[in-house]
């Protein structure tokens, strides 16, 4: 029950940043960004904390970052920012198997079990990745996920410091509702700028709005989406901390393009050749899987994941692209800005005993997709034709196995 969990979230602070000082120590207490060049890509993709005293925050054009805070130091996107992450896995597994990683610097780790307060926890979690890893965090801690990643975001914006926040803040159970109440309806999880536009123009502007105007009247107003934000704000979320989390259970491919992608037929050609290399991913393990996901992130670094999850398993190209275009027609408008594509599949099981059930996957629709991978393998599929592929349409892209699976949030 809500009652009897003590879920913490866990926050890299300023990650990228972080790496970027350990790389070079120069850094530290500088004001400095991390991204694209004004002449290049020209976006912040993380800023360090005396930046963000000028008011330089991340997906803000570098250009505007530099009339802001004229003394930036502009660091180039190294990458390789997950083998830190990892690190950071490794470290918390030692603690307690109940860790879910939600993004490349944020997890949920359930210390329900672990006989010290939630403070001290917190406390000895962040002192460790401090001492061993040398990267700074937030945590927040309540009796659910949804209220222990607004407390993170809150300990943050009210850390009493110029530099890393460092913060801390445990929500008491039984204080869920008093905590939430006071703050901006866009702080609730999964609440965009439109979404939060849309209730702001109805004159809901706080939690206690919605925790006030209950649950009929909001299903009146938002459908089914009306009564989980009433119980939302009232801090009621029972979903539990899944260990290992999509990220460790999951197949995916993914790409960066040198140049944002923005024409629907070239997107559609990437979604395709990344469905071929999950599903031939899925065969070669002997896996089908349930969930098709795919990962968007646009011109400015703002990344978004969209899932699907079907009745049967699958393993065949023609099923994981048809789900993945639909997802990606789904949340791309045209002529939008497109700099990484992925494609991941998870709830995977053994395929052996079951054929894809999807549409048409029948035995015919097997053997056509063994005779086309015998086909690649003779000719040369995999990596050497996905660059020659898209060489002849005049770009490059390269690909990074090292996926991490952001949140659908
Ligand atoms: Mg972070």
């Amino acid at each position: 029950m809500t009652e009897s969990r003590t879920i913490l979230h866990l926050d890299l602070d300023a990650f990228f940043c972080a790496v970027e000082v350990i790389r070079d120590p120069s850094l530290e207490g500088q004001p400095f960004a991390v991204g694209g060049t004004p002449e290049d890509r020209g976006v912040v993709a993380s800023c360090s904390y005396a930046a963000r005293k000028f008011g330089v925050r991340s997906a803000m054009p570098m250009g505007q970052a530099l009339r802001l805070c004229p003394g930036l130091k502009v660091v180039s996107h190294h990458g390789g920012y997950g083998s830190y992450s990892k690190k950071v896995m490794v470290l918390l597994d030692a603690v307690t198997p109940y860790v879910e990683q939600i993004s490349i610097d944020e997890c949920f780790i359930d210390v329900t079990d672990i006989d010290a307060p939630a403070n001290t926890v917190a406390r000895r979690i962040q002192r460790r990745i401090q001492d061993e890893l040398r990267l700074p965090s937030s945590l927040g801690g309540a009796t659910s996920k949804l209220v222990a990643k607004i407390a993170t975001n809150v300990g943050k914006d009210r850390a009493q410091t110029d530099g890393w926040p460092n913060a801390v803040l445990i929500v008491p159970p039984g204080e869920e509702r008093a905590f939430l109440a006071p703050l901006p309806v866009r702080a609730m999880w999964g609440v965009g700028p439109k979404m939060a536009e849309r209730l702001e123009a109805q004159g809901i502007r706080t939690l206690a709005d919605l925790q006030c105007l209950g649950d009929d009247a909001l299903v009146a107003r938002f459908g089914s989406t009306g009564r989980k934000f009433h119980a939302h704000a009232c801090g009621i979320d029972e979903r539990g901390v899944e260990p290992g989390g999509e990220a460790a259970k999951s197949i995916s491919h993914e790409t960066t393009f040198a140049e944002d992608l923005h024409e629907a037929g070239r997107l559609h050609a990437v979604l395709l050749r990344l469905s071929q290399l999950v599903g031939r991913s899925l065969r070669d393990g002997g896996l089908t899987c349930r969930t098709v996901t795919i990962k968007l992130r646009w011109s400015d670094f703002k990344t978004i994941t969209r899932r699907v999850t079907f009745r049967d398993g699958t393993d065949l190209d023609h099923d994981l692209y048809r789900a993945a275009k639909r997802l990606f027609d789904n949340a791309w408008q045209p002529g939008q800005r497109v700099r990484l594509l992925g494609v991941g599949a998870s709830q995977l099981s053994d395929g052996g005993q079951q054929l894809s059930l999807w549409q048409s996957g029948d035995d015919r629709d097997h053997r056509i997709q063994a005779a086309l991978d015998t086909l690649r393998d003779r000719f040369g599929g995999g990596k050497t034709r996905w660059g020659q592929e898209l060489n002849q349409r005049g770009f490059v892209a390269e690909e990074d196995d090292d996926a991490w699976w952001e949140a659908d949030a």
